[in-house]
């Protein structure tokens, strides 16, 4: 297995002044640079160098869309299920939208990070990959349900849910959710010896038009749980509805008000 690179402490210092949306990018491109070089460490000089050459050829860099994920694939137990086929089909499908074409068209001078369609996909409601600040965010979830299996009263359940949204009613024995506080995060289902507690409806959840910057707004959820063909279906409408309101490469984010939304949600 490779060595992982070690980074000192000033180069750590510089990496993290980098803007957050090119710093991921920004730290593998040192990274690599440095390997290239048969360096193990990443020092200041190095930092300086690559970002430098990064952000003079910034434009060339852009591909007109991110789709960020979490850590969940490699090996997060949090992880409800792989969402790594999804990711390669958005991929995919904003390749073939060619939205970069669009943004060279509309943007006035080179295209910048900023510009890009953001996505992403997060494996659990823990949210690593922020969806809650994106154009589109897609969280997995998994609701429970109480199956026919008997259960022992032990109690597991109600100590795995972080958010206390189960309680064990009767004689200690019968768990009920509160679906009011339930992330869908399958914690309890984990948890449970007994399989009284099992996954109803897996799918995923989906957050539409957060952002950061001068107006951050946290995005708003379409209602329900939706399958991997529902969301890419979700996915072609946001884009179509992007295509038609963009005219100077703005933000998604900023084109979806409250009221597009409400649309949205009503077709
Ligand atoms: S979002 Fe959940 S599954 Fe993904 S890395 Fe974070 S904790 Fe793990
Ligand atoms: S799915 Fe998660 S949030 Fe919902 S009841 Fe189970 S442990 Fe709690
Ligand atoms: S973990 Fe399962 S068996 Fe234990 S109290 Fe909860 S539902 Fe019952």
């Amino acid at each position: 297995m490779e060595k992982p690179m070690e980074w000192t402490e000033q180069a750590e210092d510089a990496i993290a002044k980098v803007p957050f949306f090119v710093r991921k990018k920004v730290r593998k491109r040192v990274e690599k640079e440095a390997a290239q070089t048969g360096k193990n460490q990443v020092t200041l000089g190095e930092v300086k160098a690559t970002q430098t050459r990064f952000l003079s050829g910034m434009d060339a860099e852009i591909k007109g869309y991110q789709v960020e994920t979490c850590f969940g694939s490699e090996g997060c137990p949090n992880r409800i299920a792989s969402a790594d086929d999804l990711v390669e089909q958005i991929e995919a499908l904003f390749k073939q939208e060619d939205i970069l074409s669009l943004l060279r068209q509309q943007v006035k001078g080179d295209l910048k990070f900023h510009h890009e369609f953001r996505v992403a996909v997060a494996q659990c409601p823990n949210g690593c990959s922020q969806p809650q600040i994106k154009g589109i965010g897609i969280i997995s979830a998994a609701r429970p349900g109480v199956t026919e299996e008997a259960c022992i009263g032990c109690g597991a359940c109600v100590d795995a849910c972080q958010e206390g949204a189960i309680a064990l009613t009767g004689d200690g024995e019968q768990p009920e959710i509160d679906f009011d506080r339930c992330l869908m995060c399958a914690k309890c289902v984990k948890a449970c010896p007994t399989g009284t507690l099992a996954t109803a409806t897996q799918g995923y959840r989906v957050q539409l038009g957060g952002r950061l910057g001068r107006h951050p707004r946290l995005a708003m959820e379409l209602p329900g749980i939706h399958t991997q063909t529902q969301v890419i279906e979700i996915v072609k409408q946001c884009i179509r509805f992007y295509r038609e309101k963009s005219r100077h490469g703005e933000r998604f984010s900023n084109l979806l008000t409250r009221a597009e939304f409400e649309k949205m949600v009503q077709k």
